[in-house]
């Protein structure tokens, strides 16, 4: 699987937020990456976007609701979102499990919308401060990995993203040691669970990814990608971020 960098725009962007998006096509195909790149801007913007872009690099959206229509004023179906044109859709954010008391039975119940949709669906877990600090943060993510990743998780439709919570919009990442820790036990649990399917399944690292620390974040053991919140709004930060990732190296 070619490694992946991802940009969570959250509820950021208006209709000239698009020239970013525009730069950002221009900047790729000056210098073509050596990853995979996704944008999920808001849901108001994924179809024109998708005109804007027009393939240069993928689109998602940031939540779907579990059902495909029906009564659930405000929400949007991940069939409404392939339908704009996404390919991805990100399901349990920390901000969707905090706010919206998400729990990871309707993340897992999200992630299978998704593939229904043909969406491929992002899958966030992370823990909080209080729970590293009393050394909980492997069993906690063990636990959301078992409970929001359903069975059926391959390559082919699911990503992971590791997000500590501490890490979102603060500014603070993990030492490198405690994300290629993480990574390396999320990757043996999904091998434990999934066993050969789970060979291939993209593990991200998210929270306070910026220009400065991508580099080293992106050549740790395990982590194959980024999903970057705040620096991926500017066309200029978020391509510096996605040039960040070195070409993998070829078979044999
Ligand atoms: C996020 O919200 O998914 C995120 C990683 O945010 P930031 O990069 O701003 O920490």
């Amino acid at each position: 699987m070619r490694k992946l960098v991802a940009g969570n725009w959250k509820m950021n962007g208006l209709t000239a937020s698009l020239d970013e998006l525009v730069a950002l096509k221009s900047i790729l195909s000056r210098a073509v990456p050596a990853c995979d790149v996704l944008v999920c801007p808001p849901a108001t913007l994924i179809a024109p976007a998708a005109q804007r872009v027009q393939g240069a690099f993928a689109l998602g959206g940031q939540d779907c609701h579990a059902q495909a229509k029906g009564a659930h004023t405000g929400d949007v179906s991940a069939e409404m979102l392939k339908d704009a044109g996404a390919s991805h859709v990100i399901v349990g954010h920390s901000e969707r499990r905090q706010y919206h008391g998400e729990t990871s039975a309707q993340v897992a119940l999200k992630a299978q919308a998704a593939w229904r949709a043909g969406l491929t669906a992002v899958i966030c877990i992370g823990e909080s401060l209080e729970q590293r600090k009393v050394g909980d943060a492997n069993t906690v993510c063990q636990s959301q990995l078992k409970e929001s990743v359903p069975e059926g998780a391959a390559a082919s439709n699911t990503v992971i993203a590791y997000e500590p919570v501490w890490a979102i919009g603060t500014g603070v990442t993990p030492t490198s040691a405690d994300i290629a820790g993480m990574h390396g036990h999320l990757r043996a649990c999904l091998a434990a669970r999934l066993g050969e399917a789970a060979r291939g399944i993209l593990l991200l690292y998210g929270g306070s990814v910026n220009p400065g620390n991508a580099a080293d974040i992106l050549s740790l053991p395990d982590v194959d990608g980024a999903l970057v919140g705040g620096a991926s709004l500017k066309s200029d930060d978020f391509s510096r971020i996605i040039a960040a990732m070195k070409p993998q190296a070829g078979p044999g």
